[in-house]
């Protein structure tokens, strides 16, 4: 029989990222063999995203392209077969059953925890099995390891430490999509992070929707380690294992114990980098979304970030256009971007997602108010990124050499630790390295300079 050929693609966060790296791994130590030809694959699996709108509207798009092209297929050459059609990930978990009615093309649907029994639906549904569906929980004893060839980065990797999210911010879709907030034992994350140490990664993410309000089913791996949180002893515990460098996101603003930039001040393998989202800069829309912080208690905690030794770079997502997110709402926004001297912000257009609070409210900012608002607010943050990157001249940073630029072969391209992406001249043979490297010059998101 001959090996069936998978072709994947991943939409939204690092967490389908990272649950699609472990679907390669998991399908290729099955006899799957994964490709990235999608007209040469047996099996198409999307692992979907639904936090907005557009999201889901480029799947059922994408589903309608490869349903077009596996048509003209089997219309040029008969003796083709359609390929077989999985839907994984968020829209698969919340959407169920109703996909098959959606969409006649799909065959089988797998939900976010379901995704490490990919290879058994793939094998019945070759065996003739009909709309299988899978929305069950995770099996006992899942595999978080990932194939050094599946990493999306060859020398850095994603360290799952907590799925599932509690907060049910009004706007957002993720605790119905994820379910509840479950922490990883921190011993086995210990024991993960040692292994990729022993495998040549240079850098973990650790990863999840809330890392820092990681709460482990027992204090395994933690009992020689001190601080506020379990999470800052986590990072305390992590930070021992001796590897390179440790990012670690997104970090609720709420659960933001200052012990954390206590652990960075102490620990040198813990980066100078902090993704707190803030979503709006009003105490009214801030109420609205249910986010649990203040402005003021948002700015406390910057404050501290800020005060560290280490120089510890900020980055946050915004929503604009929320319901009734007046004027004066956003430039309060606006008021906080610029004290808070984020060096990037991820802007989203709020996106009313069916099931959630905020679906109920008045989607009121019009849709040309919004794109306003957006461009109003992106200006600012580049304003804001070239003032921070304006510091970073002549200063020389140390830079993990990830891969060849995509837009100039000769270059090279890496992150600080603060997270940056800093490009320059230098040969194939510094890949994986940590190189020094003087920033000579900013443009937007991107740093560039030569090696010393
Ligand atoms: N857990 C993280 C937090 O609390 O900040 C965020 C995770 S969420 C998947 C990523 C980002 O998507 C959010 O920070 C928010 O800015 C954005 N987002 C979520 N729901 C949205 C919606 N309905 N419309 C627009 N943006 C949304
Ligand atoms: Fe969504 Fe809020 Fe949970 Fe973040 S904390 S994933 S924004 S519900």
């Amino acid at each position: 029989m001959s090996v069936k050929k998978v072709y994947m693609e991943t939409f939204g966060c690092q967490m389908n990222v990272s649950d699609s790296e472990r679907i390669a791994t998991l399908l290729e130590a099955k006899g799957f063999q994964m490709t990235v030809a999608e007209a040469e694959a047996d099996v198409i699996l999307l692992n979907t995203c639904s936090v907005r709108e557009k999201a889901e509207h480029k799947l059922y798009t994408r589903i309608g392209q490869i349903r077009k092209s596996s048509a003209d297929n089997l219309n040029n050459f008969p003796d083709s077969k359609k390929p077989v059609i999985g839907i994984l990930g968020c829209v698969a978990q919340l959407e169920g059953e109703t996909l098959f009615k959606r969409d006649q093309g799909i065959d089988f649907v797998l939900g976010t925890r379901a995704v490490g029994r990919v290879s058994e639906a793939i094998d019945n549904v070759f065996d003739g099995q009909k709309n299988l569906i899978d929305l069950g929980e995770r099996e006992f004893g899942y595999d978080w390891m990932v194939a050094d060839s599946h990493r999306q980065f060859p020398f850095v990797a994603f360290v799952p430490i907590i799925e599932g999210c509690n907060k049910f911010c009004t706007y957002c879709i993720v605790p119905f999509s994820r379910g509840r907030e479950k922490s990883l034992v921190a011993s086995d994350i210990i024991r993960h992070v040692l292994k990729l140490r022993r495998e040549g990664i240079r850098e973990v993410h650790l990863i999840g929707q809330n890392v820092n309000s990681y709460r482990p089913p027992s204090d395994s791996g933690l009992e020689n380690f001190a601080g506020a949180t379990a999470f800052s002893r986590l990072l305390r515990a992590v930070a021992a294992t001796g590897i390179e460098r440790i990012k670690f996101t997104t970090s609720f603003p709420r659960d933001f114990h200052t012990d954390i930039v206590t652990a960075i001040d102490a620990n040198e393998n813990l980066c100078n980098w902090v993704h707190l989202p803030v979503q709006s800069g009003s105490n009214n829309v801030l109420r609205a979304m249910r986010r649990g912080h203040t402005i003021e208690n948002y700015l406390s905690r910057v404050d501290k970030i800020k005060a560290s030794s280490r120089n510890i770079s900020l980055t946050t997502d915004i929503i604009v256009g929320f319901p009734n997110e007046t004027e004066q709402d956003f430039l309060e926004t606006i008021k906080l971007v610029e004290y808070c001297q984020f060096t990037s912000a991820y802007i989203f257009k709020y996106s009313p997602r069916p099931g959630t609070p905020a679906f109920e409210m008045p989607d009121n900012v019009s849709a040309k108010e919004k794109s306003v608002r957006f461009l109003v607010l992106e200006k600012v943050v580049k304003n804001n990124q070239q003032k921070v990157f304006q510091n970073f001249l002549n200063k020389i940073f140390k830079v993990l050499v990830e891969k060849v630029s995509n837009k100039n072969t000769t270059q090279l391209s890496g992150h600080t630790t603060c997270q940056t992406v800093v490009n320059f001249e230098g040969s194939k043979e510094l890949l994986g390295k940590i190189v020094n490297v003087e920033i000579l010059e900013a443009k937007a998101n991107t740093l560039y300079g030569k090696i010393c």
